[in-house]
């Protein structure tokens, strides 16, 4: 494990303390480094920047941002975000063909309200899902902390049964995801696979990021070879150059998977990528609750996280 191994992990360690968050949520250089990686805060920003990324051929998965949500009044708010932005959507013309879809992390919908959470969760996203089908267009399910895989996985198998087109998202860094992958990897399946932004035990994942890579590509063989249709989620080019490779391999055509990049990172090779005639689609998160988006941006990368600190000691 390196140094940026141990100081990511430290970050999200400590990401959980209210004095941390107090800090960081009031600190003049947040704002300015949340400018990078979110839209706005409300679906007209969220709109028109996804419309500003067709304009370079550029599709988009638009998250409205919150998590760890335990009450159920503010769950069915968030559903309710997503509905009103579905609806904008498609009033733009950028929902068809799946141009732009969204993203739902369940714990914003309810999954983590003690008792019940699972159904109430199940519920709004399928509310969200028959709005995205309305649209024309499509959802994916993100992946949180592990004590949430098994949970969020059947949600999507409960969902693909009406809706079979909702994406499930595998991180690499688990030791469980090359067999999800085989698992996920049948006709029309769609998977997003990422490394994982989670702090995560010995016991469940990889802590070394060689090895999380190693499994990364492990897993990207088996989607690529198989009948689903994998989304390639990274910024890390060798990644891409093997996803590629691995597709040309397979046979596949441009339209049978798609790589994806969040908003504000490497955009000018999210452009070249699509330049190259690949399907190229942003992940665009908007909203006023982006502290844990931001915690984990900056853990992401030590560069991020040592400008952010100078900063912060500066600031305050
Ligand atoms: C579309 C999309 C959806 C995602 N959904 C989920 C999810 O549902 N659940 C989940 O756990 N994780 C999710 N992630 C996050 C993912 O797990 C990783 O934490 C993140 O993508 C960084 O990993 P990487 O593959 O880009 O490789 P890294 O090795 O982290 O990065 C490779 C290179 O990319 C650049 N880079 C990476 N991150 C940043 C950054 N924040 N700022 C600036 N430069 C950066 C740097 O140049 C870096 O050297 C998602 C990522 C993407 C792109």
């Amino acid at each position: 494990m390196d140094a940026s191994d141990l100081l990511r992990g430290a970050l999200l360690q400590i990401s959980g303390s209210d004095a941390v968050r107090t800090a960081v949520t009031k600190a003049p250089v947040s704002r300015s480094v949340v400018q990078r990686y979110v839209a706005g805060d409300l679906v007209p920003e969220a709109v028109a920047v996804t419309g500003e990324l067709r304009g370079t051929n550029r599709l988009a998965t638009i998250d409205y941002l919150g998590e760890d949500v335990t009450d159920r009044a503010q769950a069915e708010r968030t559903r309710d975000t997503y509905l009103a932005l579905l609806d904008a959507l498609a009033e733009a013309d950028l929902a068809r063909f799946g141009a732009a879809e969204v993203s739902v992390k369940l714990s914003a919908v309810g999954q983590a309200i003690p008792g019940d959470g699972d159904a109430i969760a199940l519920e709004n996203a399928r509310a969200i899902c028959e709005a995205a089908d309305r649209a024309g267009t499509t959802v994916t399910l993100d992946m949180e902390d592990h004590t949430t895989t098994d949970r969020t996985l059947e949600a999507v198998r409960a969902l693909r049964a009406d809706f079979p087109w909702v994406g499930a998202v595998l991180q690499a860094y688990l030791h469980r995801t090359e067999a999800d992958c085989r698992d996920l990897a049948g006709p029309g399946s769609r998977v997003r696979l990422c490394k994982g932004a989670y702090k995560e035990p010995a016991s469940v994942a990889y802590q070394d990021g060689g090895e999380v890579d190693l499994s990364y590509v492990r897993c990207l063989k088996v989607l690529m070879a198989g009948e689903g249709y994998p989304m390639v989620a990274s910024h890390d080019p060798r990644l891409v150059e093997i996803a590629e490779a691995l597709a040309s391999h397979h046979g596949r055509t441009p339209d049978s998977y798609e790589f994806q990049m969040l908003l504000g990172v490497r955009s000018t090779e999210q452009k070249r990528i699509a330049d190259r005639g690949h399907q190229m689609r942003v992940y665009l998160p908007f909203g006023e609750d982006w502290y844990g988006y931001l915690v984990r941006r900056l853990a992401e990368r030590p560069a991020n996280l040592r400008f952010f600190l100078r900063s912060l000691a500066g600031s305050s």
